[in-house]
Formats: structure tokens, sequence, C-alpha cells
């Protein structure tokens, strides 16, 4: 309790349409749960269509006064928001704890990111250009502007509370979109918090608008953004199969679509590699988050002459792990979010054991803290058959298939219709640049574990996406190229 309380200013009960603090319609609200001890955190108005429409409509009116403020306010206001942000760090990184679970520790850290994106997009606002071209015919003078697509819908997951919404809504606003925001249902309090300081920052009634709502108005409200006319944007963070959901519903309308979806990300370790940077990286690639980022390593490959080693070093570095509550001082390893998570470790343990795999240390839930709790996991004897490496775990399962060579690796690393990230070790500089060109991922990570950053194109190929987030690529996914023809000159 102690824990909420300090996070208290930031807990709000209410969503945020319009510049106001709003109820449902209906009165109806649901609870949100702290992952570490089921306990409820607040409750917030479980919205339908209705309060989506209304803030469709908000945001829509408020598109065309926001469009046409200069860069350079647009920049100062984003500006004040980061430093408003930065000023309550650590309330929000408390609040991320408290929603999402994660060690306090990670959840700085995730905020350190998720306010990078604020930062670097109130400078992007003054940076962004368009084109002039050469015309074929002597007459002509051609130019292209950069212009805001309109209002943007944007729905995001739990696992990046506030980090995956300042990715979206900052180059969003810079550009001179308005927002329409569902965040999950499981974290809508970091959503909430950034709404706050977003008014004190000086952004308008409309601009920035975040509609709550339970699992199960969920799929009504998602509808009213992907259908309504007024919509121009769909940006979705999340699992493949509400993806392609989203996708369909979009169809109608013609909507720009970014997607950053599931990935299934190969981590190989190759002969020459060098066994602590690859166990570092392994460590910090799939235990972060407890295993609950999209970009975790999912199948570890590591090649024969170096296997033995590297599962023995592996081992000992899982062992020094902590887990426990997230605000408990040294926890590495915090609940997951829910117990359907947990069972979904669990079942991909059981699944590979029966087909054979062993398991080196872990493989039990930890009852004694929760219902939430799995232990972090290392898995041996692992082969293609076995689901874990068949589909995203999404939680602390370190499965490890040993290969023979290169050609091996890759064939089984590109086994998959998803492609985010990609990671390998390996000290062969040919063998660098044959595996980075030949895996089929929109982000590889060479001798390194944590490639994530605000100036880097974030995205994926295949299943795991459409468009990037970050840096100068993240402004275009909300920029229109207009093409200007001068006749007669
Ligand atoms: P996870 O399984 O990790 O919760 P989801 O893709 O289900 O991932 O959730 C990501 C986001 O998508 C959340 O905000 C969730 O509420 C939302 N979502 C889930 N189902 C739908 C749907 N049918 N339409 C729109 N949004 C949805």
């Amino acid at each position: 309790a102690m824990n909420v309380r300090a996070a208290s200013t930031f807990i709000k009960d209410k969503a945020y349409i319009n510049g106001e603090w709003v109820l449902a319609d209906s009165g109806s609200t649901f609870d949100v749960i702290n992952p570490a001890n089921g306990k409820v955190l607040g409750t917030v108005p479980d919205c339908g269509e209705t309060e989506m429409k209304r803030a469709i409509d908000c945001a829509h009116t408020a598109f065309y006064q926001w469009r046409d403020r200069s860069p350079k306010e647009r920049s100062a206001i984003l500006r004040k928001w980061y430093d408003l942000i930065v000023e309550n760090h650590e309330e929000l990184a408390k609040v991320i704890t408290a929603e999402n679970g994660k060690p306090l520790a990670d959840a700085r850290g995730e905020m350190a990111y998720g306010t990078s994106f604020v930062e670097w997009y109130a400078e992007e606002a003054k940076r962004i250009q368009g084109d002039t071209i050469q015309s074929s015919a002597a007459n002509k003078r051609l130019m292209v502007i950069k212009q805001p697509v309109g209002v943007a819908g944007m729905i995001t997951p739990w696992n990046f509370p506030n980090a995956m919404i300042t990715r979206k809504a900052a180059p969003a606003l810079a550009a001179g979109c308005t927002v329409v925001l569902k965040p999950a249902e499981d974290t809508p309090f970091s959503a909430l918090a950034l709404c706050e300081l977003a008014e004190q920052a000086g952004v308008p009634a409309g601009v920035l608008n975040v509609v709550t709502a339970s699992r199960n108005n969920t799929p009504a409200v998602g509808k009213v953004m992907c259908k309504s006319e007024k919509v121009m944007k769909i940006s979705f963070t999340g699992s493949s199969g509400v993806g392609k959901i989203l996708m369909e519903q979009s169809g109608s309308t013609v909507k720009r679509m970014s997607m950053e979806l599931g990935g299934n990300a190969p981590f190989i370790v190759f002969n020459s590699a060098n066994l602590d940077q690859a166990v570092a990286g392994a460590m910090n690639c799939k235990f972060r988050c407890s295993g609950q980022t999209c970009i975790c390593a999912n199948r570890i490959m590591v090649q024969e002459g170096i296997h033995d080693q590297f599962v023995a070093a592996f081992k000992t570095a899982i062992g020094s792990l902590k887990i426990g509550d997230g605000f408990v001082d040294g926890t590495t390893q915090g609940p997951l979010i829910h117990s359907k998570a947990v069972d979904k470790a669990e079942e991909h343990v059981k699944d590979a054991v029966s087909k054979g795999a062993c398991i080196a240390i872990g493989g039990k839930r930890v009852s004694s803290l929760g219902d939430n709790y799995y232990e972090p996991t290392l898995l041996t004897d692992i082969s293609t058959q076995m689901l874990c490496t068949q589909e995203e775990t999404f939680g602390p399962v370190a499965p490890i298939m040993k290969f023979k060579d290169e050609e091996e690796a890759l064939r089984i690393a590109n086994s998959t219709n998803v492609g985010l990230a990609g990671y390998f070790f390996s000290n062969d500089i040919a063998q660098i640049f044959r595996v980075a060109e030949k895996l089929e991922v929109g982000m590889v990570g060479i001798n390194e574990g944590i490639i994530s950053g605000v100036e880097i194109p974030f995205g994926g190929i295949k299943e795991s996406g459409i468009g990037r987030e970050g840096g100068k690529y993240g402004i275009e996914e909300y920029l229109e190229s207009k093409y200007l023809c001068f006749g007669g000159v």
C-alpha cells in the first residue's frame, strides 16, 4: 500500500477527453491490478463507442488549430512536456512498477527511454523538411511539402506503459497531428499521468486524448477508431493477432498504418564469439522485464564448439537473478503481467520437456510470492519441434538449441513468419557481414544484446509489422508528402 501512496499524485481515475477528466457515460469502471500482489491499485472509466467517437470528434476539431501552430510553438510545448516528465521521473517510474510489475530500476530505465522521445521530437518539430525537384519540363517548378496526416489513433501495450506512448505521441504531436490513444487495460495510469503533464505543458484541449477501456469493451472501441473517417492513421504496438484485426478493420477507410507486432528473436552464438559478451548479451536481452519485451531473445542457438561453455556460464548468471516485488531493493525479476502469462511460460516448458528438453535451472512457478511469478529458466536440448521455438514465450524462459554451421543457424533463424529483432555473436568479420545481411529481421544486434534507443528505426519485417519508430524515421509516419507543380514559368 505504501508504494501506491508514493505514486498517488499520478493515479488518476478518469479518462482524458478534450482537455477534461471524464467518466464513462455509463458510469462503469474497471479495476487496475498490481501484478506483484494482486491488489487493486485503482479504477478507471470503462469507456465504450460513445466516448471513443467523442474523443475522435474533439481530436478532429483540435487538429485544424494544432496543425496551424508554428513548428516552433509545437516544439516549445513538447519541450515543456519533456521538462515536466523529467521533473516527475521518479514518481512516474513508480507508477510503471505499480501497474506493470517491472523492477523499479527497469522502470527508471523505461522512463529514461520514454522521455528521450519527447526530447527528440521536441527538437524534430522544427526540422521537418520537404524537397524541390528539377522538372523534366523547362517551364515547370516542382516542390514537395510535408503535412501532418491528421488525427492519429493509437493502441498501446502494457509492457512499456510509458515509452510505447511517447514513442508514438511525441512524433505525432511534433508533426502537427492530434492523438486519440487507447492504452492497455492493464496499465492505464502511466498514460493518464502523461496527459496530466501534457496539460500542464500547454498541450491544448483535444490534442491528446486518452480513452480507457476494459478488455471487454476494447474490441468495440478499437473498431470505432479503425472505421472512423476522421482518423487518418493507426499506430499499434501489440500482438500480431490484434494487429491483423486492426489492419482488416482499417481497410474500408484506407488508413495509414504503423504496426509493431510480435517477434521470435533468434540469438545466435558462433564458435568465435567472446563468451562473456555473449552471456551478458543473452542476460540483457532475454531476462529484461522478465522476458516480456517484443525484442527479447526467444530462440537461443549456440554452435557446437562453444555450446557447453556457454550453457555453464549462462546458467551461473541466471542463478544470480533475484525474483520478487519490483519495489523491493535488489529485485531483478518482477512478476509477469498476469497469471495467463505464467501459464504460457509453464506450457512452453512442459511441452519442451515432454519432447526431450532438459531443465538446467528454474522451470517452476514461485507460488510463495504470488500467482504471477515464474523462475528464470534455462532449457537445453531444444529442437524446432518445440512450442518455445515456434511462438514468442514472452516470459523468462531461455531455450538453447545446438547447431553445426552458419547455414543451419540461418535456416533455423529465418524459418518463421515474423522478423523483428535478431542477435548474433561472432568475431569473424566476413561472417558478421554475411549473417547481418541474411537475417530476416528489421533490427540486428551484433555482439550486443541491447539495441533500442531514441535515434534508431525501431521496427520489423514480415508479420512483425509496418513502419519504423524513432529517430528521423519516426516522424515520417505522421507526415504526408504533398507535391506541388508550378506551371507556366
Ligand atoms: P497482449 O496479448 O500482450 O495484451 P494485445 O495485442 O492483446 O497484446 O494488446 C495490445 C493492445 O491491444 C492493448 O491495448 C489491448 O487492449 C489492445 N487490443 C486487444 N484486442 C483488441 C482489439 N480487438 N481491438 C483493438 N485493440 C485491441
